[in-house]
């Protein structure tokens, strides 16, 4: 059995835990791999490592850590179908799929090597005579972030690049469902030349978590994942005084005017609803049809009708399974609820076969109409493949009912109105807003920017802010002496 190893003060070494998490394959429940949860000494050693390493690699040059990105960016292309082939067996993405959970990680990394442009600082010469003010921006120290499973490449290379092309030093928690893309990540970073201690990889659940909030030489947390872990680790992390990004659970809307391209709006909805298995954060969960649009809604029911999950070999298959069959039995349960609440189940995906894998947690595409905003399956994240619709008669109405919804992480508008979309945009209470585009999510040199139930925190992940939340500015005010200038005596006042 493979023991997915920890990497702490620069080796790859075995944990001496007694607890141990399977990893499987969720297309067969075949146990791939075993992870650790972390010892107290092995946290302890890891940590350590982390803050011995912040002392020199602050000191390195700055264009020599953009080197180190470049080198990384270079060899994780390099590696791009061997990773997606590791996302596709411990998560189950189709091949297509995970190339780009692989993907969106490197155009992080290829950002993440512009870092000398990002930390500059700002100056005022003059700020009074002869006196000049200029700002430095400085790393924190050792940052700590703690993933999750459905983005195994993509989302720690939103972290732990950035942090350390920053000058800081990073602990990574991977999720313990599939540990072993971030474990080949890390390799690849070890190969691209990151000295010794720079990055550590820690495994564990809830107690090592624990420890990287409390311990105080940990300054910042980086953490995605679902709202009610991501409330306690914001809470705890700023209660121990340390910087807190949190990117949490999304229930994400589609307006559909009736002016839309109907053939874009079925085609996107289909892609952005079930693809990836329903377990992004930026799914498209719920379509809102103004007026006339409603009348698409059978032919999206006939579309996601025809759409059949499989195993990655096949290239048929439009999606895979749900992560755990824990994972599956929750969606199962939803859609019941859905069923109970009156909600019109017209497609119910909770019987879906997959031939050649009878032990994958499947769950086929399932539709629910005339969903009503105080229905538990509106309310709650389902995050599966479960595609809801609910009717309004207006634009209005349509920004009313979203805004009401507590998660702020993505929605979209499909219209070929430039009114509608720019009303749309702008009053709209949603962080992130595509306009017939489904799923819209920014690109590294901008930043990912969740609002309210979906984000706790100020700095958001990648872009500019992410450099703000990986760093303090320091503001320096300078006077150098002439000393043909007499000085003048002692200044009472507070002015310069
Ligand atoms: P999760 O919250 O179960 O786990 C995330 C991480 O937290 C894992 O590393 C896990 O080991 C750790 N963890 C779990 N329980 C913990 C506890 N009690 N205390 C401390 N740490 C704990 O999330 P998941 O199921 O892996 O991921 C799916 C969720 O992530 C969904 O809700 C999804 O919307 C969300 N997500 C959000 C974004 C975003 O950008 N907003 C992106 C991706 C995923």
């Amino acid at each position: 059995m493979k023991k997915v190893p920890l990497f702490i003060d620069g080796e790859f070494i075995q944990s001496t835990s007694n607890e141990w998490i399977d990893v499987t394959n969720p297309a067969t429940q075949e146990v791939i791999a075993q992870v650790p949860c972390a010892t107290d000494a092995e946290m302890a050693a890891a940590i350590a490592s982390a803050e011995k390493a912040f002392a020199t690699w602050k000191e390195v040059a700055v264009p020599e850590r953009a080197r180190v990105m470049m080198r990384y960016g270079a060899l994780l292309k390099e590696h791009q179908e061997e990773l997606a082939g590791i996302i596709c067996e411990e998560l189950g993405k189709t091949h297509e799929d995970a190339m780009g959970d692989v993907w969106r990680g490197i155009e992080v990394v290829e950002h993440a090597a512009n870092i000398p442009s990002m930390l500059m600082g700002e100056t005022v010469e003059n700020v009074a005579r002869n006196i000049d003010t200029y700002s430095y921006t400085q790393p924190l120290g050792v940052c700590a972030g703690i993933t999750p499973f459905n983005f195994p490449a993509m989302i720690p290379l939103w972290m732990f690049p950035l942090a350390i092309a920053c000058g800081n030093t990073f602990i990574l928690k991977p999720s313990e469902q599939d540990p072993l893309t971030p474990m080949r990540l890390v390799e690849l970073f070890e190969q691209a030349g990151a000295p010794k201690g720079v990055l550590q990889v820690v495994h564990g659940t809830k107690p090592q978590v624990d420890e990287l909030l409390e311990n105080p030489v940990i300054k910042a947390i980086s953490f995605v994942g679902s709202v009610g872990v991501g409330q306690y680790i914001y809470k705890k992390g700023t209660d121990n005084m340390k910087r807190v990004q949190a990117f949490l659970g999304a229930k994400n809307h589609m307006v559909v005017m009736p002016d839309a391209n109907k053939d874009a709006v079925i085609n996107n909805i289909v892609g952005a609803s079930v693809g990836a298995a329903g377990q992004r954060c930026m799914a498209i969960s719920v379509g809102v049809f103004v007026g006339e649009a409603q009348q698409w809604i059978p032919e999206i029911k006939e579309k996601l009708a025809a759409v059949r999950p499989g195993h990655y070999s096949d290239p048929e298959a439009a999606y895979g399974p749900q992560i755990t069959p824990q994972a599956k039995a929750r969606i199962l349960s939803l859609i019941e609820t859905g069923k109970n609440e009156d909600a019109n189940c017209v497609l119910d995906g909770s019987d879906i076969e997959v031939e050649g894998y009878p032990n994958g947690n499947w769950v086929g595409p399932t539709m629910f109409t005339d969903v009503k905003a105080d229905m538990d399956i509106y309310k709650e994240e389902i995050f599966g493949p479960v595609f809801l619709t609910m009717n309004v008669d207006s634009l209005d109405e349509a920004i009313e009912l979203i805004n009401n919804n507590p998660y702020g992480n993505g929605t979209s508008i499909f219209t070929n109105s430039g009114g509608a979309a720019r009303k749309y945009q702008h009053n709209i209470l949603v962080g992130q807003v595509g306009i017939n585009i489904p799923i819209p999510v920014p690109l590294p040199f901008f930043s990912f920017t969740g609002w309210r139930g979906s984000f706790a925190g100020d700095q958001h992940a990648y872009g500019k802010q992410a450099v703000k939340f990986y760093t303090e500015t320091k503001t320096i005010t300078a006077r150098w002496f002439d000393n043909d200038i007499p000085a003048s005596g002692p200044n009472m006042s507070i002015n310069l």
